[in-house]
């Protein structure tokens, strides 16, 4: 029986794992090793040791919409893409609604987790802590590590020939925080992700010139996507979803090509991806294409070398006179209290986890690593339905959970539910959001049956099928259900225009 559960970060994951937990009647303890929750969104103006760090103007890739919890929607007031500060005061207010305050020790680092001698029969952990210099061992029933993946950086040095001869500055991106310390100056940013990309058009307003070197490309999309509506209202819906499943491969990439290219040709702006119709992570930047437009910023290739003050690039081209370079390069996955180290094993930053949670060797799953996992949605909605997911695992096992699963794809029209997608211990931690969230509800119970809501609810059906997939869909049915999901689902775009 599972009762004590640990819950390792008190960010948006840990703090969906307690509430989670609590909806079930477990015991959630949150050990949080800073002194307040918020984990990535809680800005301060020095980095600190073992917790994400962001720059001063990070705001949400994600709408409001897509991006709240499911049962806790942003006030009406708030834009559709939010500032850090104001998704900090948000998750706030969440732990306050759920009073999940007094679950958290805050200051409380996690140094160790172990399998308890008798692990094969109870499935139990021990997990060690420190706080203000104390050690304390305390046995739990399950874990759930919820310690984000933005904190160890990826620093590929032995990459960059020649950077221990440049006589300029260096950086990881997490050191950056505000670009008046750059006025004037020459900078390259190395990689083309979301920090990179926002990093160097913020620069571009004070810096004399910036390089963006990117290796393999990346589609770039704008916030705000046709007729002026949130991107991800209009592109992340089941009927796409829906298509893109079973559509010919090479016709479903041949449209993802076509919507990506719609605005702008990424080609023209040296941006196409190397991988051509591979969907990762999408690249959110308003500005960027004005920025190249303008000189600002020059799109480079990868780095050969690096000089005492110049730069030379894969395509031959130098530039002289850097005085900075950021590396935004992004991070590294590290579990450093996890005594076993096979347990979550991370190599190149791939991590085999069933369901992209569970480490699949385990005797008794009664361990998740929780938002670990990468998709065109939002963290937010995806932590919520893992921790629910996680939950039922550590209560029935994972057999029944399993077999749950199978006898509802069985039961599922064929046409409606694309079975090679559903079993996977993906080494990768890429995955397609709706498909993937449709596995974990389907699993507990709580996905919504379109066809039956056609039946019984058909308005609701039709926004539920050809609307935006918004976080309040897994929360309008089975365990965990809230009763004002359908009223949430339909005033969204109400709150979307206010
Ligand atoms: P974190 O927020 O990193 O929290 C982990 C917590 O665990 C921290 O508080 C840390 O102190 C604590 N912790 C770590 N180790 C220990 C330990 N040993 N003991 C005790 N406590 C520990 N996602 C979106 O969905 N939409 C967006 O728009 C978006 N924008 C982003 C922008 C940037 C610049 C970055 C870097 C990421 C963005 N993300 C976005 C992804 C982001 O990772 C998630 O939104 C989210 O913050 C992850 O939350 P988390 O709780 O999993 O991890």
């Amino acid at each position: 029986m599972v009762r004590r559960v640990a819950v390792v970060g008190a960010g948006i994951s840990g703090l969906a794992a307690t509430k989670c937990c609590l909806e079930e009647g477990l015991e959630p303890t949150c050990f949080e090793q800073s002194e307040d929750l918020g984990g990535l969104w809680r800005y301060t103006e020095k980095p600190e040791e073992g917790r994400a760090s962001i720059y001063c103007n990070v705001f949400t890739n994600s709408c409001k919409e897509m991006m709240c919890y499911p049962d806790f929607p942003f006030p009406d007031d708030y834009p559709n893409y939010i500032h850090n500060k104001r998704l900090y005061q948000y998750i706030r207010d969440y732990a306050q609604h759920f009073d999940l305050l007094r679950h958290i020790r805050f200051k409380t680092l996690v140094t160790k987790i172990k399998k308890r001698p008798d692990f094969s029969a109870t499935g139990q952990w021990e997990v060690v802590t420190q706080r203000d210099g104390k050690e304390e061992a305390a046995v739990f029933d399950a874990v759930m590590v919820c310690t984000g993946h933005h904190v160890y950086p990826n620093l590929p040095l032995a990459s960059f020939p020649g950077i221990e001869k440049f006589k300029g500055c260096y950086l990881h991106s997490r050191e950056y925080k505000e670009p008046e310390k750059f006025r004037g100056k020459k900078v390259l940013v190395v990689g083309l992700g979301n920090s990179g990309c926002d990093i160097a058009v913020e620069l571009s307003t004070v810096a004399s010139q910036v390089y963006l070197s990117t290796r393999s490309g990346s589609w770039v999309m704008s916030r705000v996507w046709n007729f002026g509506y949130p991107w991800d209202m209009l592109l992340i819906t089941r009927f796409w979803t829906w298509l893109d499943n079973f559509l010919p491969k090479s016709v479903s990439d041949w449209l993802f090509v076509r919507s990506m290219n719609q605005q702008y040709k990424h080609e023209d702006f040296g941006l196409m991806p190397l991988d051509g119709a591979s969907r990762k992570e999408p690249l959110l930047n308003d500005d960027i294409l004005s920025r190249i437009t303008c000189g600002v910023v020059l799109i480079k290739p990868n780095v050969k070398e690096f000089r005492e003050t110049s730069v030379l690039f894969q395509d031959g081209t130098v530039q002289d006179d850097v005085d900075v370079v950021i590396f935004a390069t992004g991070y590294s996955h590290s579990f450093p209290f996890m005594e076993d180290k096979s347990i979550i094993e991370s190599k190149n930053n791939e991590v085999a986890l069933y369901k992209y949670m569970v480490p699949p060797q385990l005797e008794k799953p009664t361990l998740a690593v929780i938002g670990l996992v990468q998709s065109f949605g939002s963290a937010i909605p995806t932590a919520d339905v893992q921790c629910r997911w996680a939950v039922k695992v550590f209560q029935a096992g994972m057999q029944d959970v399993m077999l749950k699963e199978i006898r509802r794809a069985k039961a599922t029209p064929l046409f409606l539910c694309p079975l090679s997608q559903r079993f996977r211990t993906s080494k990768t931690l890429q995955t397609d959001y709706i498909t993937y969230m449709n596995e974990l509800t389907s699993a507990i119970g709580a996905k919504p049956n379109v066809l039956k809501l056609l039946l019984t609810d058909p308005q609701l059906a039709l926004k539920v099928f050809f609307g935006p997939c918004t976080p309040y869909q897994f929360r309008l049915t089975g365990p965990g259900k809230w009763s004002g999901a359908r009223r949430a689902i339909f005033t969204q775009w109400d709150r979307t225009l206010k």
